[in-house]
């Protein structure tokens, strides 16, 4: 596979995360405690900012990483997990390996992808991987500083708790088993056209948002030398950071670490013209109705789930207007946003991102008209 082919099977996934850990036990063994404390404090105070807000969780305690049999019901659980690829583990998928993470290797299934994730309805639940804990929880060397970027991603999932859904929508490619009845099938592919599924996400960081905002201009996230106005300022450049830093770890971590989706998800040409995209939808739409051996990939859920950075930073530039009606002269000197973007991405690699995004959504609003259309496989090719 050229680098250039690539790239675009990690576009089309990056970010997107999953939660087959529900399925696969977690062992003790992959929990990694050292984070543990940032953790703490940032979900204490998200909590209380949620209250404050009349949303209040109902969980009574909080456990980080509790040994089986420790969590119960109306408790809420965390676990911060060691990440590792296939080839790194044990058969009790304890890490074995020197290295965790193995270059150009797929992650297992107990690892996290896309930072932290929120468990299905029912369970209060979250996992977040321990790199991204690492990543996201201080300021650089200051250890008594919990960043503002792992207050967002913790406010993130906890509104998928208050909104009872599982965090991050089947994320990755899910493997559509052509054998079903076709009924069945398009069932599977209305389901993922839902407008709701993207709403709750725009729903979940408008909540985070309000979370920073009301806990960014005070203590502890206040900086003692910045105005409240500077302070949230500051809090919107951390999550800028935050961001360029976790793309840098995806790119080198998750890139490798995904299955490749049905090839029309791969696109070939950009700008795509309509025609093409239309074409394509119809032959992944054909191909999942109409087939009736094997499986395909699809990675629908992807598209109405933004990656963390391109979350993190809207969010971050939600907070600029509300950092503006904040007072600013209180402090001892106000803060000047240094506006960090795509340090570490070329602007290459910006114009992929961007045109493929614009592809895989004109993909999966194409694919949706046709599902939910009187007849999905009208025009199919016979013999498909
Ligand atoms: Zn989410």
């Amino acid at each position: 596979m050229s680098p250039v082919r690539s790239y675009f099977f990690f576009l089309i996934l990056l970010g997107t995360t999953a939660f087959p850990a529900l399925a696969a036990p977690l062992p003790a063994c992959r929990l990694d405690g050292v984070m543990a404390k940032p953790v703490e404090v940032a979900l204490r105070l998200a909590t209380g900012a949620y209250a404050a807000l009349g949303r209040p969780l109902r969980h009574g305690s909080v456990f980080i990483n509790p040994s089986p049999g420790v969590s119960a019901a109306g408790t809420l659980s965390i676990f911060i997990v060691k990440d590792a690829s296939v080839g790194a583990i044990d058969e009790a998928g304890c890490i074995r390996n020197k290295l965790a993470v193995i270059r150009d290797e797929e992650l297992d299934d107990i690892s996290v992808r896309g930072g932290c994730v929120a468990a299905a309805a029912g369970i209060w639940e979250i996992r977040c991987s321990a790199d991204a804990v690492a990543l996201f929880g201080y300021m650089g060397s200051r250890t008594e500083q919990v960043n503002p970027a792992l207050l967002y991603v913790l406010a993130h999932e906890l509104a998928h708790i208050l909104q009872r859904r599982a965090g991050e929508y089947a994320g990755r490619v899910e493997p559509i088993l052509l054998e079903q009845p076709a009924a069945a099938k398009l069932e599977l592919l209305r389901q993922s056209c839902e407008a709701s599924v993207s709403r709750k996400e725009v729903d979940a960081d408008a909540l985070a948002t309000k979370v920073m905002a009301r806990l960014l201009p005070e203590s502890p996230f206040r900086e003692p030398v910045f105005s409240r106005k500077g302070s949230v300022l500051w809090g919107a450049d951390q999550l800028h950071l935050a961001a360029n830093k976790w793309q840098k770890l995806a790119l080198e971590r998750e890139f490798i670490s995904q299955r490749k989706p049905h090839r029309s998800f791969i696109a070939t040409e950009f700008p795509t013209p309509p025609r093409k995209i239309e074409a394509n939808a119809r032959q992944f739409v054909c191909e999942v109705l109409k087939g009736n051996r094997g499986t395909v990939l699809y990675p629908g859920g992807a598209v109405s789930h933004p990656p963390l950075e391109i979350r993190m930073q809207r969010v971050a530039e939600a907070l600029k207007p509300i950092a503006a009606s904040l007072p600013g002269a209180e402090g001892k000197s106000d803060y000047r946003p240094v506006v960090i973007l795509q340090e570490q991405v070329s602007e290459i690699f910006t114009f992929m991102y961007q045109e493929n995004g614009a592809y895989l959504e004109g993909l999966q609003n194409a694919i949706c008209t046709r599902v939910n259309s009187e007849q999905p496989v009208v025009d199919c090719r016979s013999g498909r």
